[in-house]
């Protein structure tokens, strides 16, 4: 490893989401003015039913980056009372529209609407969350197609920091199709090369199961869950949990006791969450260019 990172006071490389975050959108931001005038503005859609404040800032931040990285945002705000017709009829309107190349669908969505039915209608190029059964399918076959924002992000951040992968022990803790499924998929992809176990709420002995790992990301959004004890020394601890608590934002990591063990470590906040958001605008670029939209010379790097 190298000495150029920060470090935690135990010595633990800190995975800093916010800087690769920063590097990202100067990175597509430069990428699309090097591709001049006349062509289109990059695009990208949000949906937003119901009034949740959380989500409200999550998709804000998703449009102030999108700016910051040169592309334009456009966003359909729904009551919490809309039906699913009018919901169905939002995405069918930025699915049609061609000025607009990625759609994210804010997720969850109230209980009273048909989840599945409302991503069933977001076509798989413009599927920038990469959460439609077409874009799961992609990834499973290995075809090209958006990979989810989460998982991608923590495959940046790991190749960012130079975290040895291939032949490396995984634990993905968390098996939901947003974030943990397909980021077992991922890791054990050809050229990422991990050995990977999902882990979920009926794994016995989780603590055992994850000391053996090499890698161990939490995804199953309980405060603390993951302590010293569940972590081999020198091991890379990533947090991908999200717990509102009293005293503020909580990941699936206890930091201050596994930071003293972790060879490296994602913080909560400013760890995956900017990352999630850097790989919606990298995944936004990209759909432009799948949809024609953009030429594919100065295509992105293939995510590892
Ligand atoms: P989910 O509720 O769909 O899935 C949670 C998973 O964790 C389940 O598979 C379950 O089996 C597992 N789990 C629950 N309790 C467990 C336990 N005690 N031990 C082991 N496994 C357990 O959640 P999700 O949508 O996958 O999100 C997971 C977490 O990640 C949430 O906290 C969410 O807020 C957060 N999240 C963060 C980002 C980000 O950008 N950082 C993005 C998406 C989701």
């Amino acid at each position: 490893m190298t000495t150029e990172f920060d470090r935690t006071p135990g010595g633990a490389i800190i995975m800093n989401g916010n800087a690769l975050r920063d590097e990202t959108v100067i990175r597509l931001r430069s990428e699309i003015q090097a591709m001049g005038l006349g062509m289109p503005t990059v695009c990208l859609a949000t949906v937003l039913v119901g009034d949740d404040k959380p989500s409200q800032i999550y998709v804000r931040m998703k449009h102030k980056k999108a700016a910051e990285a040169g592309m334009t945002s456009k966003h359909v705000g729904l009551p919490p009372t809309a039906t699913q017709a009018e919901v169905e009829d939002a995405v069918r309107a930025l699915a049609a529209d061609p000025t607009v190349h990625g759609i994210l669908v804010q997720i969850p969505l109230p209980a009273h609407l048909n989840t599945e039915a409302v991503l069933d209608l977001v076509p798989a190029d413009k599927d920038v969350d990469g959460l439609t059964e077409a874009s799961m399918g992609r990834l499973m076959r290995g075809r090209p197609g958006h990979v989810p924002c989460t998982p991608k992000g923590v495959l940046r951040l790991l190749e960012r920091y130079s975290i040895a992968t291939a032949g490396m022990r995984a634990v993905v803790i968390g098996r939901s199709s947003l974030v943990g499924l397909p980021l077992a998929v991922l890791l054990a992809r050809k050229g990422i090369d991990a050995t990977v176990t999902l882990a979920h709420s009926r794994t016995n002995d989780l603590a055992a199961v994850c000391r053996e790992a090499d890698i161990v990301v939490g995804a199953a959004g309980i405060a603390g869950l993951i302590t010293a004890e569940f972590v081999k020394p020198g091991a890379t601890v990533i947090d991908v949990g999200v717990s509102r608590t009293e005293s503020g934002i909580v990941g699936d990591v206890d930091f201050d006791s596994v930071q003293s063990v972790a060879g490296a470590i994602t913080p909560m906040p400013g760890g995956t969450g900017p990352m999630t958001i850097a790989c919606l605008l990298e995944n936004t670029l990209e759909a432009a260019r799948m949809l024609g939209a953009l030429p594919l010379a100065t295509a992105l790097p293939e995510g590892r």
